[in-house]
């Protein structure tokens, strides 16, 4: 089974989606030796992830600007497409971080492990809630923890629960905000599994935290060359078949429809494309899988970048950003200052930031930007240049029950038709490339278990 039709060459995996979800799968298939066929909607390979250099030296990102060495996949395939000497880190000099709470900028508490503090003194001192709320917030090392159960429950649930109410202002700039996520409705379990074993290890988040070590070293990484570097490093090192500007419609259990009506036969299918791309692409060969994949939801947002003169600005650009408390009531939710966080960012005497909304349409977005970098941050004239990233409908929710459904979802594929990355098994750049290794993996496995010659 599976072989072409002259017996000879054993059919291709074929891979859908060239993101870091499915470059990831490709490298994974070629150390394995299992031939594959990538096919990509678009001209580019990388997804979300691309990086662009202007002619006046501004390194923009279109999405992701580092990624998390905690979870090690991305890191170590940086290190075997040869990018170990690309690597930067996010700079210690100018670490500062702000936040925006009650229209006042306020220093970020210091000695946090993400959101939870590792001493109550500078908690108290940062004043970023009020006198009840930061006494609560710290009686959390008190609250005893949920019962073990395996259902899932919100963030905004486990927050209010474990810190108070007036917690998940503060909590939710800085954990909700790579999901761009309703906390009411985003899954302690598919985003923060970490915290749910942590509570039931220690009983505590406090507790937990204090007492783990804190890893030594960065926590991101990124490239001198942005993040581009990495998808283009893996495609410059692919050996198989790489379709660019070639649109999957179909998915069937032997191959996959192409635009224009094309069938290229496949002894098995990974699927790397967001879940809005891939359940009209299910519906006519896996219905069952459409209907569930058609049910995930995702969240919108955009990003707006901005260049400025340096001497434009009167704040100390020395920072890597601020956050915006919850309550704020503002589309603003965050923004990043590139220029300082990472080397090589802009030009001398110049700031790159990047601010993120939730509600706005992207001229809207760009507008509300400029007033808000005026307001804040003392801008005295406008931007030089600007980039948007309309992400409206293109941030994965994670809701309630998600790791259910990803079951339910999984079960309804046959073994040789795979589905996963940023919709599915974990939004951020190391979730992605475990999600496309891992898919490879297990058709290896499927393939040699069937006698599929590789
Ligand atoms: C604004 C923003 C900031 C982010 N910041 C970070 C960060 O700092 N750190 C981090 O780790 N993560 C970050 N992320 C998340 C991360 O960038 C993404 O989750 C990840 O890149 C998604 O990879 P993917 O391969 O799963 O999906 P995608 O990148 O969406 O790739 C899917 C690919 O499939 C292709 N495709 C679609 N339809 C078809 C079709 N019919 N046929 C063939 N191909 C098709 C698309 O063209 C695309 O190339 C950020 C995301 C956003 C939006």
């Amino acid at each position: 089974m599976a072989i072409h039709e002259n017996q000879s060459q054993p059919l291709p995996v074929i891979i859908v989606g060239g993101g870091m979800t499915g470059l990831s799968a490709a490298w994974e298939l070629q150390q394995q030796g299992v031939p594959y066929v990538l096919l990509e909607a678009s001209g580019l390979l990388g997804g979300k992830v691309e990086t662009t250099i202007t002619d006046d030296g501004f390194l923009v990102e279109k999405a992701a600007d580092a990624f998390i060495l905690g979870k090690p996949y991305a890191a170590q395939l940086a290190r075997e497409v040869g990018l170990e000497a690309e690597a930067i880190h996010p700079r210690e000099d100018t670490k500062k971080l702000y936040f925006l709470r009650g229209g006042r900028l306020m220093d970020f508490p210091g000695n946090l492990k993400m959101f939870v503090p590792l001493d109550d003194d500078s908690f108290r001192a940062s004043g970023v809630l009020s006198p009840e709320g930061t006494e609560r917030f710290l009686n959390e090392v008190n609250i005893p923890p949920r019962p073990a159960t395996d259902e899932d429950e919100s963030l905004a649930s486990f927050v209010i629960r474990r810190f108070g109410e007036e917690a998940l202002n503060f909590i939710v700039p800085i954990a909700a905000g790579i999901y761009v996520a309703n906390p009411y409705e985003l899954s302690m379990q598919a985003a923060f599994p970490q915290f749910l074993k942590m509570e039931q290890d220690y009983g505590s988040l406090i507790a937990g935290s204090r007492a783990t070590p804190r890893a030594s070293g960065p926590i991101f990484m990124s490239f001198k060359g942005g993040m581009g570097a990495l998808p283009g490093a893996i495609a410059s090192k692919l050996t198989g078949e790489v379709r660019l500007n070639t649109p999957v419609l179909r998915v069937h259990p032997d191959g996959v429809t192409i635009a224009g009506g094309e069938k290229v036969a496949g002894s098995a299918v990974i699927l790397a494309v967001p879940a809005w791309y891939a359940a009209p692409m299910l519906s006519q060969g896996f219905p069952e899988t459409a209907q569930l994949v058609g049910e995930l939801r995702a969240n919108s947002s955009v990003a707006v970048t901005l260049a400025y003169r340096r001497e434009d600005i009167e704040f100390d650009m020395n920072m890597h950003g601020l956050l915006v408390d919850a309550s704020e009531g503002i589309p603003l939710k965050a923004m990043t200052v590139h220029s300082a966080k990472l080397a090589g960012r802009a030009p001398v005497d110049h700031v790159l930031v990047r601010c993120f909304f939730v509600g706005l349409e992207p001229l809207d977005a760009y507008h509300e930007a400029v007033k808000e970098v005026e307001r804040l941050l003392g801008a005295k004239d406008e931007p030089l240049e600007h980039w948007y990233g309309d992400w409206r409908g293109k941030n994965p929710a994670y809701q309630v029950g998600h790791l259910e459904q990803l079951q339910r979802i999984r079960d309804s594929l046959p073994d040789n038709v795979k589905i996963g990355g940023a919709s599915f098994t974990g939004v951020g750049i190391p979730d992605c490339v475990n999600a496309g290794r891992s898919m490879a993996r297990e058709v290896a496995t499927v393939l040699a278990a069937t006698g599929v010659p590789s």
